[in-house]
């Protein structure tokens, strides 16, 4: 079969990458001259299972009304005159019912468990370096109502099958020693030790060259600008994409199947075709810092929960990533954040870095209001979906590419999720280990 694949970030490269191994012809587009330039450039590194817990859970919107209007505040809502907005706001006011939260907490679990089990197994295949760092992920709290609140989160988890233990403060310092200097700010912590760190956008670039090399086409410098289609009811199809190049030229490209992959520009892609993604950008920052002293800066990957940061060494350099902003496709760098970020990691760790010259970055998460991403089938039948993977996209993007190489082939992806446009499995099996594909 012929596949198109819209864009060439992290979701649309695993996405070609497994499609191309069940024997398909893949082509990739993407509006940029190469892959992962744009929300899977500079993330926060955290292949993190045990972070599945969405931002919409019942603590969220007390705590969104004592951030509102704060510059540094982790996640902030800039209220805007815009009805999508304004809709995808209520809907996540409605994922913050403890019922909802368990239930998403579960779907993530499940995908990112499937996806981490795939990362390796594609890691293992295709030995690309990332700077990948297999030591876990620890979470440590500097206030004790935060540490509270995260121990049913924690045991939630060790239900699903994902092993975050609770420590105390002297084990998260012996798990990180880099952490010694504000050991006596620390109330406790959480480790995760199958979780896991890299570089997204090295392996995305990686496994991209590895697609070209199994013979899947790339158009770069195209961006598409509409999904032509024919027909109705269950014979609706798409048949092609009209994309532009960097010369201006408009062409028509067409395949037997087409796999949405483009991250938080997805929704307005296929709104002219009636299908309403419930789908906003989330801005987040990243900083990344060169290491200068290498057993000062850590090693292990953490999250800073006071001030929701993640942390993740990548080689020599630290990458230190959060906080959120739902205002918009804008991507210009807020100052105030950046400093909040610099001055929390040179407070963590004083001298590991140059922090003098920090690079800093914006992405725009693909965010659905439950933070449970689109896998799946449209009501046209040849047109799927791998997309809104959100604050999450990194730990989940492997497993979903190869769940939707699966779906568009005809096949149940051997994961219990809720795949979009499928009906539910018979019966409901936890985490269930990815098979090596011969
Ligand atoms: C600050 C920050 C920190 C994060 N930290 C983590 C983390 O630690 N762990 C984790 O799991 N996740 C993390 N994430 C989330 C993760 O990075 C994203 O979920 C993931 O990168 C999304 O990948 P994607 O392929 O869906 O989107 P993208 O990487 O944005 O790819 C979409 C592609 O589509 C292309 N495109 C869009 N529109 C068009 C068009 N019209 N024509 C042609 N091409 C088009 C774009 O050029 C782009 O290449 C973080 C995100 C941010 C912003």
């Amino acid at each position: 079969m012929n596949v198109i694949v819209l864009g060439a970030g992290l979701l649309g490269i695993s996405s070609a990458w497994h499609l191309r191994q069940l024997g398909h012809e893949v082509t990739v587009i993407d509006r940029q001259p190469g892959a992962a330039q744009e929300t899977s450039f500079a993330n926060g590194g955290q292949i993190s299972v045990s972070h599945a817990e969405p931002w919409a859970n019942p603590s969220a919107p007390l705590k969104l009304l004592k951030w509102l209007g704060r510059e540094d505040a982790p996640l902030l809502f800039r209220l805007r005159p815009e009805w999508l907005q304004w809709r995808w706001g209520l809907a996540f006011l409605r994922e913050c019912t403890p019922a909802r939260t368990a239930h998403n907490i579960r779907q993530i679990v499940n995908i990112a468990e499937f996806s981490r089990q795939t990362l390796q197994a594609v890691r293992a295949e295709t030995g690309i370096a990332y700077d990948c760092e297999t030591r876990g992920i620890l979470h440590f709290y500097t206030d004790e109502d935060e540490f509270r609140q995260s121990l049913p989160a924690a045991a939630l988890m060790r239900d699903l099958g994902c092993p975050r233990e609770t420590i105390d403060a002297d084990e998260v310092v012996r798990i990180e020693p880099a952490l010694a200097g504000i050991r006596n700010k620390i109330v406790g912590g959480d480790y995760t030790a199958t979780d896991e760190s890299g570089d997204v956008h090295k392996f995305t670039a990686g496994l991209a060259a590895k697609c070209v090399e199994a013979g899947v086409n790339f158009r770069f410098n195209h961006t598409v600008t509409r999904l032509l289609h024919e027909g109705t009811g269950p014979a609706a199809r798409v048949t092609g994409v009209e994309v532009i190049d960097q010369h201006g030229r408009h062409q028509v490209l067409r395949a037997d199947s087409f796999v949405l992959a483009t991250g938080s520009f997805s929704a307005p892609l296929v709104k002219p075709l009636g299908i309403d993604l419930l789908l906003y950008p989330g801005k987040g920052y990243s900083a990344t810092y060169q290491v200068k002293d290498a057993e000062r800066a850590p090693h292990v990957s953490l999250t800073d929960d006071g001030y929701k940061l993640v942390i993740s060494r990548l080689g020599d350099r630290l990458r230190v990533a959060g906080t959120c902003e739902i205002n918009g496709y804008t991507r210009e760098l807020n100052p105030v954040r950046c400093e909040a970020i610099t001055r929390r990691t040179r407070e963590l760790f004083p001298n590991a870095c140059d922090y003098d010259n920090p690079v800093y970055w914006t992405g725009l998460r693909p965010l659905t209001p439950s933070n449970v991403p689109y896998i799946g089938r449209t009501r046209y039948a040849n047109l799927f979906l791998n997309t809104g993977h959100g604050t999450l996209g990194w730990t989940m993007g492997c497993g979903s590419g190869r769940a939707i190489a699966d779906i568009v082939s005809g096949h149940r992806p051997d994961v219990d999720f809720a795949f979009t446009g499928m009906a539910k499995r018979d019966k409901t099996p936890t985490i269930v280990s990815v098979p090596v594909r011969s």
